[in-house]
């Protein structure tokens, strides 16, 4: 069992409310590691934070043994580790396959001197973005649509979409939140087949969701958040008769 992120007692306040409250949890190498709990328990803030969209006010999270709580997004996302959003983030007048080639332009002043110096090199490399981008299309159902573009894909391919585009740049890790919004019930299994499809590629998940029964079937272990706290931890079958998870869904009177 190695952790490949730990996050340790991650506090983050808005104006007066402690969003995040002390935090603290791993995730496994290889692993699909569940983030659940109601409305408000600060899981988003927390993604958020690990990502680096957010600066804790304390607390640690380090990735592969390295610090990470103090780097902007980009520095983090370098380091393989990627988040998708609540609501996909894809360029809505690109194709499919446009999407999938933007996706691997992490750099793109970069990308521009070198294929001023170097252009052997690129050309080269967008072979190779071509051809990732097909295997993984292919891989996610998406293939079909390539020529089709983003904005008229359904909420369900959108999300397959967001997958395919986080998997371009090869990442070690991804953070999921809520993989299930705006996905119509008839896609659920594709998406969830998708993300065992990511486990399967040896990328280490760490997704929030709401629908337990997608969590159960997806994730190896399960944290509980609830006041921005973590208040249980488990497979989600042990969760399911857990006092601490009942309480944290149904409130406390204090
Ligand atoms: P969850 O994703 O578990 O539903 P969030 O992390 O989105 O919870 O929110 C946790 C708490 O922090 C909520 O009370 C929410 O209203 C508050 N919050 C989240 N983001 C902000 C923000 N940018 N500004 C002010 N309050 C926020
Ligand atoms: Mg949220």
């Amino acid at each position: 069992m190695t952790a490949v992120l730990e996050v340790d007692e991650l506090t983050k306040h808005f104006g007066g409310t402690a969003a995040v409250d002390g935090a603290s949890f791993q995730a496994e190498r290889g692993a699909i590691t569940g983030l659940i709990g109601p409305n408000g328990a600060g899981k988003s803030t927390v993604v958020d934070l690990v990502s680096g969209l957010l600066r804790p006010d304390s607390g640690a999270v380090r990735f592969d043994g390295h610090s990470i709580h103090s780097l902007p997004m980009h520095m983090v996302s370098r380091r393989g580790l990627l988040r998708s959003f609540q609501v996909s983030r894809e360029w809505p007048r690109f194709t499919v396959m446009e999407n999938m080639l933007a996706a691997a332009i992490d750099q793109p002043r970069a990308a521009i001197w070198r294929a001023i110096f170097r252009p052997g090199p690129l050309r080269r490399a967008q072979e190779r973005d071509a051809v990732r981008a097909r295997v993984l299309l292919e891989e996610f159902g998406l293939m079909a649509m390539r020529d089709e573009v983003a904005s008229t894909l359904s909420g369900g391919q959108k999300r397959l979409l967001e997958f395919a585009r986080l998997l371009m740049p090869a990442p070690r890790m991804v953070l999921l939140d809520e993989p299930l919004a705006g996905v119509h019930p008839m896609m659920i299994d594709r998406v969830r087949d998708a993300i065992l499809r990511m486990k399967a590629r040896g990328v280490t998940v760490l997704m929030v969701e709401h629908n337990l029964g997608m969590v159960e079937q997806c994730c190896d272990t399960v944290y509980v958040m609830a006041f921005g706290r973590v208040v249980a931890t488990g497979t989600m079958s042990e969760l399911r008769t857990n006092e601490l998870v009942q309480e944290a869904y149904l409130g406390t009177d204090d």
